[in-house]
């Protein structure tokens, strides 16, 4: 048995070793499922299967890279050639190669998500449908629900489950909408990225000979976080395995968190009834967290009554419990959240790429940014506008995506008349007017606009043309010249370069130096290419990169240690050894959109679950009173998933004010323990934590209890005192806006809605006009009149 083999477990290793049939790990977070699958491919190898002959799908291109990474370490240089990468890569990549057979070049452009949703808007208003009832963000979800179901046009209307939420008025027009946009994208020769999976999907099925071409290439087939493929990947992993049935997938139903995107749990359920003779496989021991961590992750996952039953357990140390923090504001939770980075780090050594500040949407980074920054503490953001969605590279790349594809309408509508050329909305109106009606490209009609009957005058015609031939002095050059070489070509011809510099814009310098960064990296994307071993690096290579890149893959990975932002979403499958969860908040977290269906706020407990896990040794959580949202401030409640959270498993803040906060929601909370007679947050009775296996069956009955294993210890903290006190309010609240303030004097100490506590220095003016000079322990000096200032004396 080689060396590698030892570094699993049992469990584990039967997993890898296991391979007469298909199978399937179900497991809880940080259990080994990836490494399962990871030591199965080395495994494989070794075992005589070729590097190409093994496909493994994974969730993010940084993930298939650090497998490959990890697989070289144990068999060599092969694992360059193994197929791995995202659905959407590695389908991208057949779909070129078979592009003919469905109608596309092998050049077809992928649309991103603006780019389909800009499309969508401009058919909607061709159509002349009202944009307010047939709002192009919806109508984007709809087609994009539509396809990962492999329902097409044609089919929509008759799917009454798909439509369900559109009134029926408006079906027809929907259906039409997504006829209309299914065309277009064709006659654009572009796909979005659902239309790289629904392609691959028709191409296997209208032509089983390519299919089975795959099939016996692909002799293994391996997916990771099966618990978020949609019905559309479920089906083309079918279609490649069916015959020969060597698949392996590895998921965990509690960590499902993108149903919004066709993620279906069904299909890990599903998976034994459609592959007969599928072993299962449970992986129980958690190697990433400290016992705490997993059992406080158990105790809260315990509330969602949709699970597959399972128990995770932990040997790690004990750890502390995890840290819940309670700010006034926004800007203090990102002040509190970044001096506690600062102290952990210096009490116990870790490096920046140790912390993780993990939050539900990516507005909540600045706040975190602009505390970071102020400690001058490095951190690295993913997701969010990414580099390659800012408007200056939006304009460079689609001039790129032009000279590969001039048929590509959204990139043809952005530039024709940027840089200015005199070209206006009429003309662009009356091109798409003749290609709709004739259905052929944009492109099309500008190459022979009288046959196509464009009615223009003779200045527009030539300015026209001027366009067309500018575009046209980079097409030829695509096979031509390197990436690099037609970049920089396009960005000094296009205009767009001297059109920065020019123009008045205080934004200028950076725009500049944006596109020189993108230009530097095309340099870079083809000296890393070459080096590989690959000749004539062409744009067209670059862009089939660039359109594939994840939230995860934004950020350039650097030598330097940096504090990680992102999105839950964007954290799956990634670990840390600090995590901090922040904006705990009602209609935040959980968000304001699933409070309606008990589906979704079990979605989003799964989402609090997977963000609790990501920690290896230190978890916080974090929650704000009051927040700018939407230009304006909100008051928030606490989350009730803290309540999920088996207190003893938590630590909560200066005890005092928390118990005051929680009073505020004393009688809701009582009706709710009314209603459910499980362990409370509060509740002095509450079972003691067990450290042993712990089991998050939905019944949230024990099946093991804590004494059961010896080599765990058991820890029982004792309950806050004055949170078991569950009693009326007797915090005065704070002056609401427009009463007349409290008297306030200097020397007072005061409790403000927003900037927490401070002491009073100076109080000016009288009655109406009085100003109160107020120095914030977390906030600085402020002056508040008093007439609108929220706050207490305390
Ligand atoms: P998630 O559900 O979050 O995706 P996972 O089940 O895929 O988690 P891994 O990421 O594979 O879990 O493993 C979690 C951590 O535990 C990793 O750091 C991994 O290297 C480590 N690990 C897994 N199995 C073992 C083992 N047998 N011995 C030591 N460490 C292990
Ligand atoms: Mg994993």
């Amino acid at each position: 048995m080689t060396n590698y083999l030892e570094e699993l477990n049992e469990s584990q290793r039967n997993a890898v070793l296991y391979n007469e049939g298909p199978s399937l790990v179900i497991a809880g977070a940080g259990s080994g499922k990836t490494r399962v699958l990871t030591y199965k491919i080395a495994y494989l190898l070794e075992q005589g299967y070729t590097p190409w002959s093994i496909l493994a799908l994974t969730f993010t291109n940084k993930a298939a890279r650090e497998m490959k990474e990890r697989i070289a370490r144990q068999v060599g240089d092969q694992a360059r050639y193994l197929w791995m990468g995202t659905f959407h890569s590695i389908f991208s990549r057949i779909l070129r190669c078979e592009s003919q057979s469905i109608g596309f070049t092998s050049n077809f452009t992928i649309y991103d998500s603006s780019d389909s949703k800009s499309l969508i808007k401009s058919i909607v208003k061709e159509m002349q449908l009202d944009d307010k009832t047939y709002k192009p963000g919806l109508i984007q979800a709809r087609i994009s629900n539509a396809k990962n179901h492999l329902v097409f046009p044609d089919a929509y209307a008759s799917n009454a489950e798909l439509y369900q939420y559109d009134v029926n008025a408006k079906v027809p027009a929907t259906r039409d909408i997504y006829r209309r946009y299914w065309e277009r994208c064709r006659q654009s020769d572009a796909m979005d990225f659902d239309d790289l999976l629904v392609y691959t999907y028709l191409l296997f099925r209208d032509y089983p000979e390519i299919c089975r071409k795959y099939a016996e290439q692909f002799r293994y087939v391996l997916v990771d976080e099966y618990q978020d493929t949609n019905f559309a990947q479920h089906s083309i992993v079918l279609q490649l395995t069916r015959e020969h049935q060597r698949v392996c997938v590895v998921g965990d139903d509690a960590q499902s968190i993108y149903s919004f995107r066709g993620a279906n749990i069904d299909n890990i359920l599903k998976f034994t009834q459609l592959y007969k003779g599928a072993r299962l496989f449970k992986l129980e021991q958690n190697y990433r967290s400290t016992q705490t961590i997993v059992c406080a992750a158990n105790s809260l996952i315990e509330k969602n009554s949709e699970q597959i039953r399972k128990e995770v357990f932990s040997e790690k140390a004990k750890g502390e419990p995890i840290g819940v923090f309670n700010a006034y504001s926004d800007v203090e939770e990102g002040e509190i959240v970044a001096n506690q980075i600062v102290k952990l780090r210096s009490r116990e050594h870790y490096s920046y790429n140790d912390f993780a500040i993990l939050y539900r949407t990516n507005a909540q980074s600045r706040i975190f940014e602009e505390a970071l920054r102020k400690r001058s503490l490095p951190y690295k953001i993913y997701g969010g506008l990414s580099f390659y969605q800012r408007k200056e590279i939006k304009d460079v790349i689609s001039y790129f995506r032009l000279a590969v594809n001039p048929n590509d309408e959204e990139a043809f509508k952005r530039v024709l008349n940027y840089p200015a050329r005199g070209i206006g909305d009429t003309t662009l109106n009356k091109v798409i007017d003749a290609a709709t009606q004739h259905h052929v490209s944009l492109w099309r009609v500008l190459e022979e606009p009288l046959a196509y009957g464009l009615n223009i005058n003779k200045g527009t015609h030539a300015k026209l043309q001027g366009f067309r031939e500018l575009v046209e002095s980079f097409i030829v050059e695509v096979p031509e010249k390197n990436a690099y070489e037609l970049g920089a070509m396009i960005v000094r011809q296009s205009g767009i370069m001297t059109e920065i510099y020019q123009s008045n814009d205080p934004e200028n310098l950076s725009r500049q130096e944006n596109i020189e960064e993108l230009i530097n990296g095309m340099h870079d994307f083809c000296a890393t290419r070459e080096e590989e071993g690959n000749e004539n690096i062409l744009l067209t290579d670059f862009l089939s990169e660039v359109s594939l890149l994840t939230d995860q893959d934004n950020e350039k990975e650097g030598d330097a240690e940096k504090i990680t932002l992102m999105t839950i979403h964007s954290a799956k499958g990634l670990e840390f050894k600090n995590v901090f969860v922040v904006g705990l908040e009602e209609n935040l977290f959980p968000s304001a959109l699933s409070l309606n269906s008990y589906k979704e706020l079990e979605e989003e407990r799964r989402l609090f679950y997977v963000a609790i896990t990501r920690a290896e040794e230190h978890c916080y959580l974090s929650f704000a009173k009051s927040r700018f949202k939407y230009g304006k401030m909100e008051f928030s409640s606490p989350s009730r998933f803290l309540k999920d959270i088996d207190i003893h498993f938590l630590k909560l803040p200066q005890e005092e004010q928390m118990a005051r906060r929680i009073d505020e929601g004393a009688s809701r909370f009582r009706r709710e323990q009314n209603e459910r007679p499980s362990r409370s947050l509060f509740d002095e009775s509450a079972s003691q934590p067990s450290y042993g296996r712990s089991s998050s069956s939905p019944s949230g009955q024990k099946p093991f209890s804590a004494g059961e294993r010896p080599k765990a210890e058991i820890i029982r903290p004792s309950v806050p005192r004055n949170l078991t006190k569950v009693g009326p309010a007797t915090a005065s609240k704070p002056s609401a806006a427009g009463t007349l303030p409290v008297n306030v004097q200097a020397g007072q100490v005061i409790e403000h809605e927003r900037f927490g506590i401070g002491d009073v220095i100076k109080v000016e003016g009288t009655g109406e006009n009085s100003k109160a000079t107020v120095r914030f322990r977390n906030a600085g000096e402020k002056q508040l009149l008093l007439k609108f200032a929220r706050f207490k004396v305390v």
